[in-house]
């Protein structure tokens, strides 16, 4: 029987098991010097120097860049729907209302005219996210919350590497967290990077992480323990080395799926974006479920629905469903369908993710 093709991989290879290792035989394995080590080397790497503070989940990271930037009760804050729950969540954890907006069609990303149309006195500020790891669009975001005088967030939990006309993502926002969870394109663990544009968001966030205290037992706000171990940043220390490698093939996997893949929407790229393929994401228009369950069932390859179900009708956050549709919103949910990209496939995966593909979409037609 040939193989299962998992949708995600993540690699884990001897270099970070050393890595553990010496970090264990060392004695000290709470944070300590290989989370500042890992927070230089992450900011040099992605962020242009950028301060960063590392934190012990992405989801930790959102809700801290909230509370630093002053997010909280009676404010809004404009999300998607369409992403990981962690996004509408971290605004709704800060006592802050999740405004709900519409996604364009070709990005999956927040669309710029409905974040327009939904800006109120109230709003403090846009939590955009790159998804699958391509940018969103980060100019017209950037103009409309200028105008607004109101700050851009940046959700780069699946787009580290990715860039908008030449310029890395996370370098764009007020604050931007990067995820290091296993499933992501680059892990720890369990892990987040939150970058910092201010000297004073850099000073919060190292209070909020550690109990509110900069000198130990002076605790000067009300904090939590949201701290990375240097058992997670060793991981992720070596994973820094590996992820450019790992980025062009990604890259590589996509543009062979690009050129082979017959009967399906394939992802569309903007002019001015860089995409990392975090997921490598197809509209299928007709009977969704049946195509995976088929690519599943009869070519053993797997793939994922991210997301199936909007944020704002999870009984989580319907709280905060808006009073009109967001048409794209519940399209892309019914439609999208990621196919493996991740490093570890060989070309006979790709060969076979193609067959699959191109069969079922010619089945379904
Ligand atoms: C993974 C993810 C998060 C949360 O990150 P964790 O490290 O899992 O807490 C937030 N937003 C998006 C878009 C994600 O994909």
């Amino acid at each position: 029987m040939t193989d299962f093709i998992p949708p995600a991989k993540p690699i884990i290879g001897e270099e970070e098991r050393a890595a553990v290792d010496r970090v264990l035989r060392s004695g000290m394995i709470a944070q300590g010097p290989e989370v500042a080590a890992f927070e230089q080397e992450f900011s040099a790497h992605f962020l242009d120097g950028r301060a960063v503070v590392a934190v012990n989940s992405g989801t930790s990271g959102l809700h801290l860049g909230l509370l630093a930037a002053g997010v909280g009760p009676g404010d809004e804050v404009i999300v998607p729907s369409f992403t990981f729950a962690a996004t509408g969540n971290s605004v709704a954890l800060t006592g802050a209302t999740p405004v709900f907006a519409d996604i364009e069609p070709d990005t999956f990303s927040l669309d710029p005219a409905a974040v327009e149309s939904a800006i109120t006195p109230r709003t403090r500020g846009i939590l955009a996210v790159h998804l699958y790891g391509h940018p969103f669009r980060v100019t017209e975001l950037q103009g409309i919350a200028a105008r607004h005088g109101i700050p851009l967030f940046e959700d780069a939990a699946q787009a580290h590497g990715a860039s908008w006309d030449g310029q890395q993502v996370g370098t764009f926002g007020e604050f931007a967290m990067f995820s290091l969870y296993p499933t992501k394109n680059m892990t720890s663990g369990e892990g987040g990077m939150v970058a910092a544009a201010t000297p004073e968001l850099e000073r919060q966030l190292r209070l909020l992480r550690n109990q509110g205290m900069e000198r130990q037992y002076e605790n000067e706000v009300v904090g939590f323990n949201a701290r990375m171990t240097d058992i997670h940043a060793s991981i992720g220390r070596v994973q820094l080395t590996k992820i450019d490698g790992w980025t062009e093939t990604r890259r590589a996997n996509a543009a062979y799926l690009d050129q082979h893949l017959e009967g399906v929407v394939v992802p569309p790229v903007a002019p001015d974006a860089t995409h990392v393929y975090h997921q490598y994401t197809i509209r299928v228009p007709h009977d969704r479920d049946g195509f995976v369950a088929a690519l599943r069932d009869e070519y053993r390859v797997g793939s994922g629905v991210y997301y199936p179900i909007p944020n704002h009708r999870l009984p989580s956050l319907r709280r905060f469903a808006p009073s009109d549709e967001l048409k794209e919103t519940e399209r892309a949910a019914r439609e999208v369908v990621s196919l493996p990209v991740h490093p570890s496939l060989t070309r006979d995966d790709l060969d076979r993710i193609v067959t699959a593909v191109n069969s079922v979409a010619k089945a379904g037609a």
